[in-house]
């Protein structure tokens, strides 16, 4: 197919051309394909989409992907070349956001009529660059000739209290895999003015909505205004959406009363949450009663929860909602008062707090139909403690699923090696059925078989060692263990805990202990412009970075990597190179974890705790091939419970811990680092460790040694990695999708 098209555009004379040539074919073959069409569609509505670049992963979809290939190679070139073209679209922040990138590929994958919708951020998240070995924010620019956006002719109202907007509507194609597309909807506005940003930082006037509304993704939320910008955002999305859900339905010949058999709406965390009171209020516009817009409305909202954090579940004061969404709340009231006739005035229940603040989970969980969580664990813990309440009035409406990947990214587009080799020796069906990747257990014995998967693990250090250098200028040694922990800096990620370790490794070789082999520890997290402890963590493992780097008694052994600005491109150069996959969290915070499922895919043997996803991954690889240490989360919840948890208390007990912690404030790290930020970290750790990191520190560090004394066993460490490629199959975004569409959709 395309053979001669394909031929042409190879034949132009730079890689620019060339790109352009393979977006305009790809967006025609996807055209040719069709519409995925049906009566009743899926409408997944999320603040981000971390959809990464979209070249190879169309081509491959679409079939094209090796006569592409090939026909690079023939005149020389290579798709990595080509790939450098693209801009990363930064429409997402981390795991939330990816998931949802996950779940389109997988929902056209399996041909259900299902749209992505969301906003065209401008300048996306930021953009991290290292200044003075601090994260620094700059605005991440990614729209230009060469994306993959279509502008549209959509467009609709929306009204503010203090304004109106007129929407534009753009679209991305999402390519099924060897099937038809849908689309990701991104919603904007023409008179968005990038000019209004300063310099290159990342602020900008916040109180001039015309001008700001899509600049960023989650703009700093440190004063009223920003806060406030974040609920034009979110109303802007949703009142979009909910428009285009009616008139679509009404196109297809819905009459309202019947509009959840036309639409089902998926609410991503709770930024899409007033799509509810949308709903209602455009039915009971239409001339509907409320009672019945209320029932419409709630047979066709489900609502995913993707965290306990209690700071991390939205709450807005009733005063902002009053001033940007005027219209929306006598509806938002008349929801809370309902609520109240019906199960009395429950602090735990309610939408309207007696502080006048407003629970955004609390409108999505009485309201929808179906409420889940994203891994086993998590979903216990919401049911049996942190939404207790709401599990014991709903038991029926609370759900699990567990997440899961597209395999079309994370193994045949990011590791075509080991694609390509498992389809040699068990066909290529388990492209279509994940589980089908279990037959490779029929290898475990097979020592060219471990070689070659061994060998395919070296070339993909030498791939990134090679991206690496090109990007930042670091070198790495491909002959060590690669330990990677890549993912959103938060404390309870624990990427500190990491740190203490890098420190101990230090102090250890120091003192003559030299490893048996090297060790690359490479991190990449971006931090939250607003989140000071995080970002201090990021400036220490610089800090660590530089120490090691400039000691001569040290360097031959231990490298420390800070990935600058890690997102979709980084992961999928990082994680085929990966031998060891951190997944350290405080058990118990973690909802889910994606990326242990993309190291698990591409054969990293897992450092974690039993948290979010981690259970599974260990119950179905089994105790021998993954590495477990830490607190579990009956413990971590009862230390909370008891508050009987002091960092202190450990750091005055333990010397040796007390040595690693003081490590952060020595006059090597000052020399190096920033004092104020250092100090600022270890108070913190001392004082406070909110997150606990004190707690797990000295199991975490033993495990990890017997994990590296592992390493050594080539054979046993080579099973393992099959071991964990082979049960990798559930981890499907494929699996998850379909079980959202029986179980929630019934598409
Ligand atoms: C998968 C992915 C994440 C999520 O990582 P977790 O370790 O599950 O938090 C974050 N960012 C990027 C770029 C990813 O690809």
């Amino acid at each position: 197919m395309y053979e001669n098209e394909i031929k042409e555009i190879v034949s132009k004379s730079d890689v620019v051309e060339i790109y352009k040539g393979l977006l305009n074919l790809t967006k025609k073959a996807s055209d040719e394909k069709g519409r995925i069409e049906g009566k009743k569609k899926l409408y997944y509505i999320s603040a981000e989409f971390l959809i990464g670049k979209l070249l190879s992963n169309n081509l491959i979809n679409l079939g094209l992907y090796d006569s592409v290939d090939k026909a690079l190679k023939e005149k020389g070139l290579s798709m990595a070349q080509i790939e450098e073209v693209e801009n990363e679209p930064s429409l997402g922040n981390g795991g939330l956001g990816r998931l949802a990138a996950c779940f389109l590929d997988s929902i056209a994958t399996l041909g259900l009529p299902g749209d992505g919708i969301g906003l065209n951020y401008h300048l996306g998240l930021f953009k991290q660059v290292f200044d003075n070995n601090l994260q620094k924010e700059t605005p991440n620019p990614w729209i230009d000739d060469k994306s993959w956006l279509r502008k549209t002719n959509r467009s609709y109202e929306v009204r503010f209290g203090t304004a109106t907007v007129k929407s534009k509507m753009y679209e991305i194609d999402v390519t099924g895999y060897d099937n038809k597309t849908n689309t990701l909807k991104l919603f904007d506005i023409d008179s968005v003015d990038e000019s209004i940003v300063n310099g290159d930082s990342i602020w900008f006037d916040k109180t001039n909505i015309k001008k700001n509304l899509t600049l960023f993704l989650y703009p700093d939320d440190s004063d009223d205004q920003g806060r406030m910008l974040r609920i034009y955002q979110q109303y802007f999305m949703v009142s979009n959406a909910a428009q285009l859900i009616i008139d679509e339905a009404c196109e297809k010949g819905s009459n309202l009363h019947d509009l959840y058999d036309y639409a089902v709406v998926q609410i991503n965390d709770t930024h899409p949450t007033m799509v509810i009171p949308e709903l209602i209020r455009l039915l009971t516009n239409k001339g509907i009663e409320m009672d019945e817009a209320i029932d419409i409305v709630s047979k066709m909202c489900a609502y995913t929860n993707h965290t306990i954090l209690a700071e991390a579940l939205e709450k807005w004061p009733m005063w902002y909602m009053d001033r940007v969404v005027p219209c929306l709340m006598p509806i938002i009231r008349m929801l809370d008062v309902k609520v109240k006739e019906h199960f009395g005035d429950n602090d735990s229940l309610k939408i309207i707090d007696k502080y006048n603040n407003i629970h955004m989970a609390y409108i999505d969980i009485h309201y929808s139909y179906s409420v889940n969580g994203v891994a086993a664990l998590h979903t216990d813990i919401l049911k049996n403690s942190e939404l207790k309440a709401f599990a014991d009035i709903y038991p029926n409406k609370f759900n699990n699923k567990t997440n899961g990947i597209t395999f079309r990214r994370w193994l045949l587009h990011c590791n075509h090696e080991l694609s390509a080799f498992i389809e040699e020796k068990i066909g290529d069906g388990f492209k279509k059925d994940a589980d089908e990747l279990k037959k490779l257990e029929n290898f475990m014995d097979d020592k060219e078989v471990l070689n070659t998967i061994a060998d395919i693990k070296h070339k993909h250090k030498e791939i990134f060692a090679e991206f690496l250098e090109s990007r930042q200028g670091i070198k790495v040694n491909t002959d060590s263990i690669f330990d990677v922990q890549v993912k959103r800096l938060h404390e309870y990620k624990r990427q500190q805990m990491n740190a203490l370790y890098a420190i101990n490794k230090y102090l250890d070789i120091k003192a003559g202990n030299k490893p048996a082999r090297p060790l690359t520890m490479i991190f990449g997290a971006k931090a939250a412009p607003a989140y000071t402890i995080a970002k201090d963590i990021i400036h220490m493992i610089i800090c660590l970075s530089k120490i090691v780097e400039s000691d001569p008694e040290v360097n031959p052994y231990l490298k420390i990597v800070m990935l600058e600005n890690y997102n979709v491109t980084y992961a999928e150069k990082v994680i085929p190179a990966a031998d060891i996959s951190e997944q350290i969290s405080l058990a118990s915070k973690e909802a889910s974890g994606t990326s242990n499922m993309k190291f698990m895919l591409n054969g990293a043997v897992t450092l974690g705790t039993e948290d979010g996803a981690n259970v599974e991954i260990h119950q179905f690889v089994g105790d021998d091939n993954i590495f477990i240490f830490g607190e579990s989360s009956d413990d971590v919840i009862e230390h909370y419970a008891k508050s009987d948890y002091s960092s202190e208390a450990i750091y005055d007990a333990d010397p040796e811990i007390a040595k690693l912690v003081d490590f952060i404030i020595s006059k090597e790290m000052f020399a190096v680092g920033n004092k104020k930020s250092l100090i600022r970290l270890y108070m913190e750790i001392v004082t406070k460790d909110w997150f606990m990191t004190l707690l797990d520190t000295k199991s975490y560090i033993e495990e990890k040694e017997k994990m590296l004394a592992a390493y050594e066993d080539r054979e046993r460490w080579e099973k393992m990695m099959l071991k964990n490629i082979a049960n990798a199959g559930f981890f499907s975004s494929d699996r998850t999708i379909a079980q959202y569409n029986e179980d929630i959709w019934h598409l």
